[in-house]
């Protein structure tokens, strides 16, 4: 029983019609999913992806609409690395993020830039034989597009604390260097621990909120009971309509979903057309009316290049 590498990452949004504008029209990446938080559906739960929504590709927000910005610290990601496939497409994104983001760094494999809201992106040059996950835009060639996530990198007090689940329970792969490798048949990713920095770390807008891993659908209910027995204490698995969900804090305090592959974002919505309504799960669908006029009002992200 193996992860498939990274599902998806939630982050927190202050700002949505910034964060639509920042990750489809800079970034490239297809607006997959327009629904609400089905914990608070009075907010948008926004998820960006590659043209069909893989698992593996999918970042996805939270809308706490003016929320303050908050600060990475220990257990908690501060860094979600794409891949690209060259340095060539490392200076296509350098030029493109000028006036659009701050870059940090920029080496041969790497280039360090923040989203408008200050949680850390990279991408990395990686040769890997996993199926590249591009989305189309008109601006972005298909060769520098990004490609899919490699790895989230997370502070911790004491990242040993964490090794025997990692190694013994989840099934991840230490690299020696602090980093673990979480891989499956079809597709593979990275889980790295940093020292954590003296300030405890605030949950807020550009602040990460969990990452998930790629469960099939015939594994999850054994990834619970796994968890469990390791002493964690996982949720029950919860239907959440695109995927199916388990959550647990591991021992550095990051907390963890587990999240199956499938039935995914075409269950409700024609491929063609994904995230261009609102799309409410069923238990949410009698309140449409309430729901929909009350959002927060959001650019079109491709409305601009129709006309092709
Ligand atoms: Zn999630």
């Amino acid at each position: 029983m193996r992860f498939e590498g990274i599902h998806h990452i939630t982050l927190i949004t202050g700002d949505a019609p910034r964060n639509v504008d920042f990750y489809t029209r800079v970034l490239g990446l297809r607006l997959v999913k327009k629904t609400v938080n089905q914990d608070d559906p009075t907010v948008y739960h926004l998820f960006y992806a590659d043209e069909r929504g893989s698992a593996g590709s999918d970042i996805t927000f939270f809308e706490y609409p003016g929320a303050r910005r908050g600060r990475p610290g220990a257990g908690m990601v501060h860094t979600i690395v794409w891949r690209v496939a060259s340095e060539e497409a490392l200076d296509f994104w350098e030029q493109r993020l000028e006036g659009e983001a701050s870059v940090i760094e920029r080496s041969a494999e790497r280039l360090r830039f923040e989203d408008p809201e200050g949680i850390g992106l990279e991408l990395a040059v990686v040769a890997t034989d996993d199926e590249p996950l591009v989305a189309e835009h008109p601006e972005i060639p298909r060769k520098h597009a990004l490609q899919g996530f490699d790895a989230v990198r997370a502070y911790a007090a004491d990242p040993e604390r964490s090794r025997r689940l990692f190694e013994e329970s989840l099934g991840f792969e230490p690299d020696g260097e602090g980093r673990w490798e979480v891989r499956g048949e079809r597709r593979g990713g990275w889980f790295a621990f940093e020292p954590a920095p003296a300030e405890r770390g605030v949950g807020g807008a550009g602040t990460v909120h969990h990452v998930a891993f790629s469960s099939t659908l015939e594994d999850h209910n054994a990834w619970q009971q796994r968890v469990a027995e390791a002493g964690m204490q996982p949720t029950p698995v919860i239907d959440r309509f695109y995927f199916r969900s388990v959550y647990f804090r591991e021992p550095n305090g990051v907390l963890f979903e587990l999240a199956t592959l499938g039935p995914g974002f075409a269950t409700d919505e024609d491929p063609a057309h994904l995230g261009e309504r609102l799309s409410l799960p069923p238990a949410f669908e009698h309140l449409r009316e309430q729901i929909e006029p009350a959002l927060t009002k959001l650019p079109d992200p491709r409305g601009a290049w129709k006309v092709s």
